[in-house]
């Protein structure tokens, strides 16, 4: 089956221009170019000898070895410049091979030798039938065959004689054009000739199987042209093109023929190597760094038993990853001896194995002192490469290693979904749901909608949602971040300002970032001790945040003493080891349930853990769940 494609191609301007087009993948410009050239000189040479050795006085001798000349020349620069030309000049080279072929049948000096020249119309056909799209391959061979049906005869032959090679022409083109389709089958990049991703892909699923199968070693290297998007924008992507031809041509030559590469997507390129250590892959991939005058970084890794090929490359491409945070231009090796925290992560994502534990936002007003109002969700996940490693490490190396949209939606989702349901369990809990959010998701032009769409999916309603974003971390220059919040504030979601305190501009930054809340870094609470008057800036963000009417939630309450000095301050929330720890949301609901319990057995006040989620005065009839 022939596939279609969209191919787009620079104009002789710079100029983009989309075409469709129905061809094999080997018409790519360099084996066309090849191909077609080696069929000139090949053809001119055999003219030329043809013209010098053969007997007769018939035609004419000069002419036809004028032709051959032509030919040559012709293949040769085909063989210089063709990878450069633009695709429509070889279907001038192709045509004007026609008329070359039909010279020389017209004029050969003796009508054996006419004949047997008329062969190359199917050369011609065969050509046309490899690297263009059907209703080319059909121009060029009519145009071949009614000049054949014409020259054939014109040498006194009896005209059905031209039918033969006009016939030939027509079966080798359809053939041809049939098999090379089929065969070629997608697996090769058009531009390179390399491999494409899915060729790699199942080249490397062979050598997995292959190194399984034997215990040979295989290792794998992502090497990415370092600043390749400057090329195109200021070269334009004809330039950025020959720059991969060159790099993927020049690559070529030093690999023995196992050693497998791919043009694995863009600017990256991936290199597949058989019974190879990690030392033997740094090596070659420093030699064919070397071999380009382009800079270019590269991950290093390899297999090991058990692994799949996307691990094997996630490695790769964390290596990859670290040598352009590193400054570009070099080699990392990614070990397989441990698994990084990234790759690991990253699988932990996709496989949605992280955990959302809760922890209560109490309040501190005399009325529901105590009283849970809220749960903020922190992320919990260990890793079995790096156990110790902090939940705020973590954030930090989803940042770096761009997980971190995925982590927090997946994090946003559960958090949701779990909160709905303890919302529809116990109705009387009148929750709010405090979930953490990156500044750098929310320079994503696309992020209040995808909250928006979680929200719809898991059912839980938008002012019930508050989204934390650590106010270091908020480009507040960032019109898309500002436009984010906006909007969903406009939708009802609430915004805290995280850690508040901790930044640089504060006070200044509360006039741009569009804020309800503020909560307050736990390292001011810290502060309140028995033995020295409380920090007075908490007073004064006490008072601000009333003048400006957020609310204020203290962070980090860990005893009695910085409990009632925040409530004096005039503190209306807090949350911290006072209270609660957080918890998974099974234990929430174990809470609920005894607490359920001990309020139906009219136990009075407990502390927190027993029976802080719910008013004294709610009724005991609570919702059924786990019933
Ligand atoms: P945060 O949002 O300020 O969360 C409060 C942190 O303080 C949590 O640490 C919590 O366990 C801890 N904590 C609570 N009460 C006390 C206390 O009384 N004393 C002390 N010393 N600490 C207390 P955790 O869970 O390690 O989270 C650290 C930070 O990681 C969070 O700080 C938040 O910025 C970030 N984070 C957590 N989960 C997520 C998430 O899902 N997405 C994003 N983007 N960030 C998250
Ligand atoms: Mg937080
Ligand atoms: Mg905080």
């Amino acid at each position: 089956m022939s596939r279609l494609e969209i191919v787009r191609g620079i104009g002789s301007r710079g100029d983009t221009r989309t075409r469709v087009r129905t061809v094999s993948a080997l018409a790519t410009a360099r084996v066309m170019a090849r191909t077609t050239g080696a069929f000139y000189v090949m053809g001119g040479v055999l003219g030329l000898l043809l013209t010098a050795i053969a007997p007769g006085t018939e035609g004419n001798r000069a002419l036809v070895g004028c032709a051959a000349g032509v030919a040559v020349l012709l293949g040769v620069s085909l063989l210089i410049w063709g990878p450069r030309l633009p695709h429509s000049v070889h279907h001038g080279y192709v045509a004007l091979a026609t008329v070359l072929v039909t010279i020389a049948v017209h004029w050969f000096p003796n009508t054996v030798g006419a004949i047997g020249l008329s062969a190359f119309y199917a050369f011609i056909a065969c050509d046309a039938a490899i690297f263009f799209a059907w209703q080319w391959v059909a121009a060029h061979v009519t145009f071949a065959v009614l000049l054949c049906l014409w020259v054939v005869p014109s040498r006194e032959l009896p005209w059905w004689s031209g039918v033969i090679s006009a016939g030939v022409a027509v079966g080798v083109g359809i053939v041809v054009g049939i098999l090379t389709r089929m065969a070629s089958d997608a697996d090769i990049d058009m531009l390179t000739g390399l491999l494409n991703r899915r060729g790699f892909d199942r080249a490397l699923s062979n050598a997995i199987a292959h190194a399984a199968r034997t215990g040979q070693g295989l290792a794998l290297v992502l090497v990415d042209l370092d600043r390749f998007q400057k090329i195109n924008d200021h070269l334009g992507h004809r330039a950025g093109d020959a720059v991969l031809q060159r790099v993927g041509d020049t690559w070529s030559k030093v690999l023995a023929p196992d050693q497998q590469l791919a043009r694995y997507g863009g600017d990256a390129f991936a290199l597949l190597l058989p019974n190879t250590t990690e030392q033997a892959a740094i090596l070659l991939t420093e030699q064919l760094r070397a071999a380009v005058t382009t800079g270019c970084s590269a991950g290093v890794t390899s297999w090991q038993p058990g692994e799949s090929g996307s691990l094997l490359v996630s490695r790769a491409d964390v290596g990859l990853y670290r040598a352009k945070q590193a400054g570009r231009n070099r080699t990392v090796l990614e070990s397989s001896r441990q698994l990084p925290l990234a790759v690991e992560l990253r699988e932990a994502i996709d496989k949605g194995a992280l955990d959302v534990h809760y922890q209560p936002i109490v309040s501190l007003s005399e009325d529901g002192a105590g009283q849970a109002v809220g749960v903020e969700a922190l992320l919990r996940w260990s890793s079995s490469a790096q156990p110790d490693v902090t939940t705020e490490g973590l954030i930090r190396v989803a940042e770096e290693y761009d997980l971190i949209a995925d982590l927090d939606e997946l994090v946003l989702r559960r958090a949701c979904a779990d909160a709905a349901r303890l919302q529809e369990t116990f109705a009387q809990l009148d929750l709010t749901l405090n979930v953490n959010v990156s500044g750098l998701e929310l320079a994503e032009s696309d992020y209040a909608d995808r909250v928006s769409g979680i929200l719809n999916d898991t059912g839980w309603p938008a002012d019930q949602l508050v989204l934390e974003v650590t106010e270091s971390e908020l480009a507040a220059e960032s019109q898309t971040a500002i436009g984010n919040l906006s909007t969903l504030r406009e939708r009802g979601v609430r915004i805290a300002i995280d850690d508040f305190g901790t930044g640089y501009s504060s006070l200044s930054r509360l006039a741009t970032i569009p804020s309800d809340i503020l909560k307050v870094d736990q390292s001011f609470v810290a502060a309140i001790r028995s033995d020295s008057p409380a920090p007075p800036l908490l007073g004064v963000i006490a008072a601000l945040s009333r003048s400006l009417d957020l609310q204020v939630i203290a962070e980090g309450v860990e005893t009695e003493y910085q409990a009632a000095v925040l409530t004096e301050l005039g503190f209306a929330l807090a949350q911290g080891y006072h209270y609660s720890d957080s918890h998974p949301v099974a234990d929430l609901i174990n809470d609920l349930n005894d607490q359920r319990g001990l309020v139906g057995a009219g136990v009075p006040e407990r502390e927190f853990s027993s029976n802080g989620w719910i008013p004294m005065d709610a009724s005991p009839e609570l919702g059924a769940f786990g019933e």
